[in-house]
């Protein structure tokens, strides 16, 4: 007895719509349409554009972030410095 072939047959078309590619990033599968081949330590690997456009946000997000942390900081510091110095000399004086 010999079985369908016709069964198993899946057009090519069809195959490279559902092709899927494991994102390393997410850990899961997204279509070959969303993801970009990148190099790493580790060699290529395969993340989403998501995956990569979010983290290059989140860098811009996170300078611009410190650098006003930074700003405040020294501002505040110079201010504390200033009333240390009062004091101390109000301390002296007295
Ligand atoms: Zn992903």
């Amino acid at each position: 007895m010999k079985a369908p072939s016709t069964h198993f047959h899946m057009p090519s078309t069809a195959m490279s719509i559902a092709e899927t590619i494991y994102c390393y990033h997410c850990g899961r599968s997204h279509p070959r349409v969303e993801m970009r081949q990148i190099a790493t330590k580790g060699g290529k690997k395969w993340r989403c554009i998501k995956s990569i456009e979010a983290t290059k946000r989140n860098v811009t997000q996170r300078d611009a972030f410190g650098k006003t942390v930074t700003t405040i900081n020294k501002s505040e510091n110079q201010a504390r410095i200033k009333a240390r110095q009062n004091a101390e000399r109000l301390l002296a004086a007295g």
